[in-house]
């Protein structure tokens, strides 16, 4: 019988591990993370690298280890280590501070490589069951597992990414296609301004990027006054979710990036490495091997050989069986938008928390990023039940 089961290894069920070892001082043996992939932040590692994204977006004091100067004294501060007067880490500096921390609480001896299926409550806790049908037994949990692998896709892009896998891909999909210009990236974000400036440098002049709004520059994906009373203390005096939802979703610059990503995409341009194109597609079809997408605006189309979209991930992170069976056999709350309805120590029910984008309702906008997760796994080790 595991004290805490953490259902995802990525940023946020490895922050609630580190925080329950280094503050609650449970031993590293009786929490149990399940998690598909062999070792944790494996999914952030992957993604970050696919993109090449040379620095976080978020500061240093965001990480994994519960003392905010942490990844500040884990190497002296340099210019290659820290970028812009928020001091972002650099990627790799963030991932080897991540793997030590990992280390030092022993996370392995915790791992356990599989997929969750089911969740129920048994005479004596939670029994969880996996894909390959191992059982575990946890006197509490919690669900960490992201954004579930739920992708987005603008309307017409569905079908295209099902008619011609080969070719069309989504950036955070299990496998990409094979890359071959030209190459056309569907999206206006961070990550599709990463991929872009990676794919320009590989194939230069061989490479579009199709957005329906001009750059967004945000230094944070949200008002930094989110991670404290300045906005919070209006927000959790909301009591009806539906505003909490609408504030949330205000509050995202979605679709943003920083100044200088923007910038450099800006330069790019001028020297013609990529071409952007401000539009919408209208339809598509094939011929010779390339894909012809008509836009809507402009009465002209692109050719590809490739297509990626790098348009993030669905809404419809609610939308898993098991979740889905849970909330009916336990009679969960949920809000109208399908989101958890959790107490202030992010409790659905007794002995049942939840962080990330399922605890965005209490935690707020950041609730998905790395500062939700230092503040998820404060609130859950804090609880008093
Ligand atoms: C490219 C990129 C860059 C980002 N950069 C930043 C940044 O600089 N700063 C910042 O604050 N935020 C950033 N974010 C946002 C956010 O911090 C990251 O997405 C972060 O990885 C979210 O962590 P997570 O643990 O919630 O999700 P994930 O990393 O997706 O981890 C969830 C894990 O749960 C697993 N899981 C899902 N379902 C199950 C199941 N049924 N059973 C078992 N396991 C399951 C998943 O497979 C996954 O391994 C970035 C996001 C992306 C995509």
């Amino acid at each position: 019988m595991y004290e805490w089961i953490i259902i995802g290894g990525g940023i946020h069920g490895c922050t609630v591990a580190t925080y329950l070892v280094k503050k609650k001082e449970v031993p590293i043996h009786k929490i149990c993370v399940i998690d598909p992939y062999p070792e944790p932040l494996f999914k952030w590692k992957r993604l970050t690298g696919l993109i090449d994204m040379p620095y976080l977006r978020s500061p240093f004091v965001h990480h994994l280890d519960t003392h905010p100067f942490s990844l500040k004294s884990f190497k002296k501060g340099g210019g290659e280590n820290f970028y812009g007067p928020y001091k972002r880490p650099a990627l790799p500096l963030f991932n080897q501070h991540s793997n030590a921390v990992l280390e030092g609480i022993k996370i392995s001896k915790a791992w356990f490589q599989g997929k969750v299926e089911h969740v129920e409550k048994g005479d004596n806790g939670w029994i969880v069951r996996t894909s390959s049908l191992d059982h575990f037994y946890g006197s509490n949990i919690v669900i960490a597992t992201g954004m579930n692998n739920k992708l987005a896709y603008p309307s017409w892009g569905s079908d295209l990414v099902v008619a011609h896998p080969k070719q069309v891909g989504h950036l955070f999909a299990e496998s990409l296609p094979r890359i071959e210009p030209p190459i056309v990236v569907i999206g206006g974000g961070i990550s599709a301004a990463h991929l872009v400036v990676k794919l320009s440098k590989q194939f230069p002049g061989l490479v579009y990027q199709i957005a329906r709004h001009p750059y967004r520059v945000h230094d944070f994906d949200s008002d930094p006054g989110w991670l404290g009373p300045k906005y919070m203390s209006g927000f959790e005096k909301i009591s009806r979710y539906e505003d909490r939802r609408e504030v949330i979703d205000h509050a995202r610059h979605k679709g943003s990036m920083p100044s200088e990503l923007a910038n450099k995409l800006r330069n790019l341009k001028r020297s013609n490495t990529f071409t952007f194109i401000q539009d919408e597609i209208q339809s598509w079809d094939v011929s010779d091997n390339e894909i012809i997408l008509h836009l809507t605006k402009i009465e002209s189309i692109v050719k590809a050989k490739t297509i990626l979209f790098a348009t993030g991930f669905s809404r419809e992170v609610m939308k898993v069986d098991w979740l889905q069976r849970l909330i009916q056999e336990e009679k969960l709350a949920c809000a109208k938008c399908g989101f958890p309805v959790v107490k202030e120590d992010l409790s659905w029910c007794n002995h049942l928390f939840v962080t990330g984008p399922l605890a965005e309702l209490e935690i707020g906008p950041p609730s998905r990023n790395i500062s939700g997760a230092r503040k998820a796994a404060e609130r859950i080790v804090n609880h008093t039940v």
